[in-house]
């Protein structure tokens, strides 16, 4: 039998779960995800951070309008703090004085690399050039985040059916025909939250793709330096992001920061990039790193200009993008989700999200699609 409901998203990562409670609050959703769980893919793989300086402009608007929902979500989304201090520090290493000057231009500042080592004690400075900090970077529970998106579709009468890969989809009389393993589903609006299968989902509901590319990063957990009281130190990235490391749940967490183009599947750490992180953080840091925990792999999700990929199919009627967050798609997922529920309603832009710079325009398919 055909379930029917005004909105079917597909995919139940940090963006479909995020848009589905927005929309539910006045229409009847219904998510379909392939996995057995929601959060299986890039939103469980994540480094969990919120940075305000990072990506381009429309992502920094974004992750700004986010930032007030994050630090002080309501009672009645989430009882416990999701997010907490962090703070971020990039080191300029000899060739990237101009990421270092970018990242001036954004907000974030020099300090004296006196002040950088009493922050991360074992830094070793002599091949440092200049360090930059950002006080504001948070750390977010992502788990806390998502489940709390899914709690409050639940409580709006919204459902989420997982291992219900939608395999056929199709548009007949004004309405979306989607075939999954769960059953059939329909509904006039169909959003396409289904991340590094983003431009598959459209193929095959016959809308042109817009280029998305998923991009593989690794990430590898070793045990804090003996004696080292790691806990306080910041977010610490090369400038130029060839490697990253931070405090996670007692332990450290290092990334190459790798960028490798993949076909959508289920990443797993690329070995030789996480040696060459180690090296990186050996070179940069007095610590000899002689055993991996463990590590995993994720996909970030890029449109061929960067910007995530929000709005309607200017073509395929019905049909609405919620794709191409790349590495920012936990730290702008309130504003993004609101200003995809108010882009799908045909509202204007939330007011307060308008305020930091939100625009329709950067974010919207009809860039690529023609
Ligand atoms: C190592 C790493 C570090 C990162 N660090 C950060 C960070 O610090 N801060 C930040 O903001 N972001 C970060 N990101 C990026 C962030 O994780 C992603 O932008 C975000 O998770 C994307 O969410 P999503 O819901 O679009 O994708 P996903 O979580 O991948 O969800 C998409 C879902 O769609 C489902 N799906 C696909 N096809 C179908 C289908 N045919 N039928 C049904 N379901 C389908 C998938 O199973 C999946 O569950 C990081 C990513 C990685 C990999």
């Amino acid at each position: 039998m055909t379930q029917s409901s005004d909105v079917i998203v597909i995919g139940a990562g940090i963006a479909g779960a995020s848009v589905a409670a927005e929309l539910a609050a006045d229409l009847s959703v219904t998510v379909l995800e392939m996995e057995d769980r929601p959060g299986f893919h890039s939103t469980g793989r994540s480094a969990a951070t919120w940075i305000p300086g990072y990506g381009p402009d429309p992502v920094r608007a974004l992750t700004r309008a986010s930032g007030d929902f994050l630090k002080n979500p309501h009672d009645d989304f989430c009882a416990t703090a999701i997010t907490s201090p962090r703070g971020e520090m990039l080191l300029g290493l000899p060739g990237q004085d101009a990421d270092v000057d970018n990242y001036r231009k954004v907000g974030m500042h020099d300090i004296s690399l006196e002040d950088a080592v009493k922050r991360v004690p074992l830094l070793r400075t002599d091949a440092i050039e200049a360090v930059l900090y950002d006080g504001t970077c948070l750390d977010v529970d992502v788990d806390a985040l998502h489940q709390a998106f899914l709690r409050r579709l639940k409580q709006r009468g919204g459902h989420v059916h997982c291992d219900s890969p939608a395999t056929a989809i199709s548009r007949r009389a004004g309405n979306w025909h989607v075939t999954a393993k769960g059953g059939t589903f329909e509904a006039p609006v169909l959003v396409n939250a289904s991340g590094a299968w983003g431009d598959q989902v459209a193929e095959l509901a016959g809308a042109q793709r817009v280029g998305l590319q998923p991009k593989r990063r690794s990430v590898a957990v070793i045990p804090p330096p003996p004696g080292a009281d790691i806990d306080n130190w910041p977010v610490t990235a090369s400038a130029g992001e060839t490697f990253y490391f931070k405090p996670q749940s007692g332990m450290l967490l290092v990334s190459p920061a790798d960028i490798t183009p993949v076909d959508p599947h289920d990443a797993w750490a690329d070995d030789m990039a996480i040696a060459e992180a180690i090296d990186q953080l050996m070179q940069y840091m007095d610590i000899e790193v002689t055993r991996v925990d463990h590590t995993w792999g994720g996909l970030r999700t890029f449109a061929p200009d960067g910007n995530p990929v929000v709005g309607f199919d200017p073509v395929l009627e019905g049909f609405f993008w919620l794709t191409g967050q790349g590495g920012y798609g936990i730290q702008t997922s309130p504003a993004l989700s609101r200003t995809a529920a108010a882009l799908i309603a045909g509202h204007d832009m939330p007011a307060d999200i308008a305020e930091h710079g939100v625009t329709a325009e950067p974010l919207s398919p009809a860039r690529f699609v023609r």
